[in-house]
């Protein structure tokens, strides 16, 4: 592997070292690393000619996309960054995210035209608009006419490249700026846990409008792996991949659920996997364990991060996950990658809670963001003076380093003085067999100031009475931890990474009592 200092770096490498090896597949084409590098540059000459220079910003809305990847890369050159907007926002967040990027130039995919065309005249910095793909086609006219450009003479590493939204889990998405430093680093940093050899194909399928569609991709030129890109995650255009031949994927848990719901013969395609990488959200026990079995060859690697660390910060890697004489750690979230500290703090007293309590958990990495886009409050709260990031989780470590992540500090219950941490009653619910999905919230309570809650979607054609489930809850958990209530429902709601919105479930039993939702 080559060494990198700017973003570009790997790319180049490849396509001066094995212009011809296959850099991306999606859909009938094909890109070599020659080919895909010549788009990068001209993709940075078109923009150099709308005027596009250092410091400045534009946005893509598409679904994944190779050109996404181009255009990654591209902006680096110039000293410039781009924005990944999430196309499955509606209405007034689509122009919230577009307005508050400052995106001067806007590639549009052409299915996604319709939802720009109503918001169009309430953007206020976009001052171009390229339509990618579908019949009126405008990026490949505008990057054929296109000078391409090398990286230009001011860019500095430290230059921001990237704005990534995250996922709108606790509130409304924030604009993350990463710099070329801060995705090299990561990349560098992690890539000691990623294993490819020749002939190995990574599939990316997370959406690129988060770091673990963007950030991962970047494993490709950084290791010489070609990449299958797909638009979405669909059961034909995952089944599509591995036909192909896919052999390394990442996903989030909620599409090893479904493919273990849908049965053994998509189970079957997905076994000939030589690696698979999970994390964003925790993986319910019962789909890990069916995900093992059914997949009894393939390496297993879970991951924790999150947008402001440009990517992951902790692996779990496939000897813990098969490491019988600690079963306890297929709950964990595995050690800290190279590169990077870690704490877990008393968010009251900042002090370091002792090993195996519950804290905080903070991380300090070069990996990690400047900051917010234009939210020098919220950049305050995230960020220490002495460069720690409070990631606003809450875990625990054992004496090995192997992280617990328990909670959100904002998802924690408080009853009767005691902190209940949602996702350690949700694995024990997840346990019932009626169970297909479930969320345990805090509700209001005037005995005990909140209660816990479990908010349960049941197998098709199968359901319990809500007490069977609370007496269920209270053979395998502390009292206070058992739900004191059920609420049924066909589906949780979910945000595009697959996350369940708790604010959404909280938000009625909250609207006209103080706590923050
Ligand atoms: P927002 O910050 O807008 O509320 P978000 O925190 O969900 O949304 P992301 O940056 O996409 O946005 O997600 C990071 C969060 O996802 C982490 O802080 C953590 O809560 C959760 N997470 C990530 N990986 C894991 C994992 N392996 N296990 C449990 N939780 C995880
Ligand atoms: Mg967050």
């Amino acid at each position: 592997t080559p060494d990198a200092t700017f973003l570009t770096d790997y790319h180049a490498y490849r396509a001066e070292h094995e212009p011809d090896g296959t850099c991306w597949i999606f859909g009938d084409r094909t890109w070599t690393w020659l080919e895909a590098w010549e788009d990068i540059q001209r993709f940075a000459g078109g923009l150099k000619g709308e005027g596009i220079g250092r410091g400045d910003h534009v946005a893509f809305l598409d679904k994944n996309n190779p050109a996404i990847l181009v255009a990654n890369q591209a902006v680096s050159l110039l000293g410039a960054a781009n924005a990944v907007v999430n196309w499955r926002l509606a209405g007034d967040e689509l122009d919230y995210v577009i307005n508050d990027s400052g995106a001067r130039v806007l590639f549009v995919g052409h299915e996604l035209m319709p939802s720009i065309e109503l918001v169009r005249e309430k953007l206020t910095t976009v001052e171009k608009i390229v339509v990618v793909g579908g019949e009126g086609d405008e990026l490949e006219p505008w990057l054929a006419a296109a000078e391409p450009v090398d990286r230009q003479p001011d860019v500095d590493p430290h230059d921001p490249c990237l704005v990534m939204y995250s996922s709108g889990t606790t509130g409304r998405p924030k604009g993350v700026v990463l710099t070329q430093h801060n995705m090299v680093t990561h990349t560098k940093n992690a890539m000691g846990d990623i294993e490819y050899s020749d002939g190995d194909m990574m599939l990316i399928a997370m959406p690129m409008f988060h770091v673990g569609g963007s950030s991962y991709a970047l494993f490709g030129p950084a290791t010489g792996t070609a990449g299958y890109v797909i638009s979405e995650v669909t059961p034909e255009l995952l089944a599509g991949a591995m036909i192909a031949g896919v052999t390394h994927a990442f996903l989030v848990p909620a599409v090893v659920a479904a493919l273990l719901q849908a049965g053994p013969d998509a189970m079957g395609l997905f076994s000939r996997l030589k690696a698979f990488s999970y994390g964003a959200a925790p993986m319910p026990l019962p789909v890990l364990r069916g995900a093992l079995e059914g997949w009894p060859t393939t390496k297993f690697m879970q991951v924790y991060g999150m947008t402001e660390f440009g990517g992951v910060v902790t692996i779990l890697d496939d000897d813990a996950h098969r490491d019988t004489s600690h079963p306890e750690r297929l709950v964990s979230a595995g050690r800290t990658i190279a590169g990077v500290e870690m704490r877990v703090v008393d968010p009251a007293t900042l002090e370091d809670v002792p090993t195996g309590t519950s804290g905080e958990l903070w991380f300090r990495t070069e990996q990690s963001t400047p900051g917010y886009l234009g939210r020098p409050e919220d950049t305050a709260e995230l960020l220490t003076d002495d460069g720690w990031v409070r990631t606003g989780d809450i875990g625990r470590v054992d004496d090995e380093g192997f992280v617990f992540v328990e909670d959100r500090v904002k998802d924690m219950i408080i009853t009767g003085g005691e902190n209940v941490y949602s996702p350690e009653v949700e694995r024990v619910l997840a346990e019932h067999p009626a169970v297909m999905e479930l969320a345990v919230i805090g509700v209001p309570d005037d005995q005990w100031g909140e209660s816990v809650k479990a908010v349960v979607a049941f197998h098709p054609g199968q359901s319990v009475e809500p007490d069977e489930l609370i007496a269920f809850a209270r053979e395998r958990l502390a009292g206070y931890k058992a739900p004191k209530s059920v609420d049924v429902v066909e589906a949780l709601p979910r945000n595009p990474s697959g996350k369940i919105l708790k604010r959404d479930l909280r938000k009625p039993y909250w609207s006209d009592r103080d706590r923050q939702v």
